[in-house]
């Protein structure tokens, strides 16, 4: 899962960062303008956003993603309590409430729920012919026996899996796991892929030759 983080707390964003950067891929931003342009430029999986922010406001961050067309979720972390608020995000296309201050865990839970609830997924386990996942725990097991996965290997397995029935490019696969910015080995997806071909067996991942991977949808 791949998160957006809007936040001029420095503390707050720390910690944040801090605790989801052990599971998902996180980028930070700590103003509205800029975390706006992040926004319509990586298309992440959720976007956790605080309403008071330098430059531009988190509601009218909000407005213009969604205006420019942004569909990915949208959880909003605000110290205001008051329920104008509340109303105003949910009108402008937030999902998700999150007031300060809230535990770490919950955050996750919440992110988490979006994330399934933007796939299509009710519930945290996911089957895949043999295979078995536990989104909650980031379990995965194959015929009965658990699989020992790198996060990158769980990460491309998890977006392969969200993606069934199409091709994911490259690109998007290396930006997913590594970020924008990051400068990779030009094999290093290959060497991923190959390696978690490794461990589920060569048949349920196809490559695409010069665009991507896929894996079939049933
Ligand atoms: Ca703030």
């Amino acid at each position: 899962m791949e998160l957006l983080l809007i936040e001029d707390d420095e503390l707050l964003g720390r910690g944040i960062c801090e605790a989801l950067a052990q599971d998902y891929r996180v980028e930070w931003f700590r103003d509205g303008q800029q975390g706006l342009a992040a926004l319509l430029d990586m298309s992440p999986d959720v976007v956790i956003l605080d309403l008071g922010l330098p430059g531009i406001d988190g509601l009218d961050v909000l407005r213009s993603a969604r205006r420019k067309g942004v569909t990915a979720p949208v959880l909003i972390l605000t110290a205001r309590d008051g329920i104008e608020d509340r109303i105003e995000g949910l009108d402008r296309g937030a999902d998700d409430y999150l007031l300060k201050p809230f535990s770490l865990a919950e955050l996750e839970a919440r992110l988490r729920a979006l994330y399934r609830r933007a796939h299509g997924r009710s519930d945290e386990k996911l089957s895949y012919r043999g295979l078995e996942i536990d989104t909650r725990l980031r379990h995965a097991s194959l015929d009965g026996e658990a699989l020992l996965l790198s996060r990158r290997e769980y990460e491309l397995l998890m977006r392969l899996l969200d993606a069934r029935g199409q091709v994911v490019t490259r690109r998007r696969l290396e930006e997913h796991l590594y970020g924008l910015n990051e400068d990779l080995e030009s094999n290093a997806l290959e060497v991923h892929i190959h390696n978690l071909r490794k461990k589920i067996g060569r048949d349920l991942i196809r490559t695409v030759r010069g665009v991507g991977y896929m894996m079939d949808r049933d």
